[in-house]
């Protein structure tokens, strides 16, 4: 009997009914004989809404402290409530069900309340359960610090809590069921163009997630990569009796037919800081930066530009939008000593990066890059890359327009239909 793990999503158990439907999904792994973990989320909105109660209740503190440990014990119930729905569910289906937290597992993590990282998790309760043939029906999320309280792992933990649970149980794969019905060469609402990826390797996934597709989170993708579980990404409103092929994302060595570049991935939520007239010497870069880091605000693009006063350079760099006006606070309060003449931001930008293992491989992914955005006169403020990826920041105006021309660029269109399909 092969265990494996099927996750839901906040608009797959966002109602009695879709939960049900969630039921049905669940019936047929266990009629195909498998042992069978459930991860669910909080129902559609409910975490949104927990945090808002939090909110009113008094602003959690940025750093860790009783209030922030509480935010955890109220947010966490959003999945406390999902578990118990689906488990009364399937009792009612005439199933051996019962629901798991994660301080009943126990699913262990670090004490970095609100973004705590999973560091062990027991399979010897759970797996006897299942092995006994009663279904597991964890609540994602959520899970317990060292200290004995209720820990949560951050916005889309419930993904990580899947795979983890998935790899420490041994489980032959992890079926993650969202609403949509697999991972996109790009956001479908941005070019119908789009069209699903049959396969993608961990590493593609990895870099999509981390430039803020939003399928999966990343955590969960590092884990998969890690112990190398295959994941399927599958629709949770597909027919439960015949759902769709979905997304497997694999090893790369798994895939036989690999494109140069596999998506084009928009990031909305950027905004870019430049730190003008920094003196040219050792030493402020690293001041800027080290402030910022120990204020918690994650950096990506940076670039380093002469200014035109001779001896100061202009310093750039891109952050979230929600820690912007942190950054500037940061850094303002420590102008002397950075030595700047002023700060400069703009939230209307958008990061837009294309993604593919072939980059290793082929030359000119970056021309083609940047000769579809000069042709269509978009003007790029930032550049960065990686192995299997590049990203340029450009002003959002445009953004869905780079995004349309890029898809197109790299022959990543759907096959034109023919005629009759499109009456
Ligand atoms: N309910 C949590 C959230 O909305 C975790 C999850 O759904 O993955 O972020
Ligand atoms: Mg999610």
């Amino acid at each position: 009997m092969a265990r494996i793990v099927m996750k839901f999503g906040g608009t797959s158990v966002a109602n009695i009914e879709r939960i049900r439907a969630v039921s049905a999904f669940v019936r047929r792994e266990i009629d195909a004989g498998h042992g069978v973990a459930v991860v669910v989320s909080a129902m559609a909105g409910e975490t949104n809404r927990l945090i808002g109660l939090c909110a009113d209740a008094g602003p959690p503190a940025p750093t860790l402290d009783a209030r922030y440990i509480e935010h955890d014990t109220v947010v966490a119930a959003g999945e406390q409530i999902s578990s118990g729905l689906l488990a009364l569910v399937m009792q009612n289906l005439g199933y051996r069900a019962r629901s798991w937290q994660g301080w009943q597992i126990p699913l262990k993590t670090s004490i970095n309340h609100g973004e705590a990282r999973i560091s062990e998790i027991s399979d010897s309760a759970i797996g006897e359960a299942m092995d006994g043939g009663e279904i597991a029906i964890v609540s994602g999320f959520q899970g317990i610090a060292p200290t004995g309280r209720i820990s949560t792992l951050g916005r889309g933990g419930s993904d990580t809590s899947a795979v983890a649970l998935a790899a420490a149980i041994g489980a032959a794969r992890c079926d993650i069921y969202t609403d949509v019905d697999g991972v996109y060469t790009t956001d479908p609402r941005l070019s119908k163009q789009a069209r699903r990826i049959a396969k993608i390797s961990y590493e593609e996934m990895l870099e999509m997630a981390s430039v803020g597709a939003k399928v999966l989170q990343t955590r969960s993708v590092e884990i998969a990569m890690a112990y190398k579980t295959p994941i399927r990404v599958l629709s949770s409103f597909d027919p439960p009796d015949a759902p769709g092929p979905g997304t497997t994302i694999c090893d790369e060595d798994d895939i036989v037919e690999q494109n140069i570049v596999t998506a084009v991935t928009p990031d909305f939520n950027e905004a870019s800081v430049t730190v003008l007239a920094v003196p040219d010497e050792p030493g402020r870069a690293a001041r800027i930066f080290t402030r910022l880091a120990e204020a918690a605000i994650n950096i990506d693009m940076i670039v380093q530009s002469a200014s035109r006063e001779h001896g100061f350079a202009n310093i750039s760099f891109t952050t979230k939008e929600d820690y912007l006006e942190r950054a500037l606070e940061v850094l303002n309060s420590d102008k002397e000593a950075i030595g700047f003449s002023s700060l400069q931001s703009d939230r209307n930008v958008t990061k837009v990066s294309v993604i593919g293992l072939g980059m290793k491989t082929h030359a000119g992914v970056a021309g083609t890059m940047f000769q579809t955005l000069a042709d269509k006169g978009i003007n790029i403020q930032n550049i960065s890359t990686s192995e299997i990826k590049i990203s340029v920041l450009i002003n959002s105006d445009a953004a869905e327009y780079a995004v349309r021309a890029l898809h197109d660029a790299y022959g990543l269109g759907s096959p034109a239909k023919p005629a009759d399909e499109n009456a």
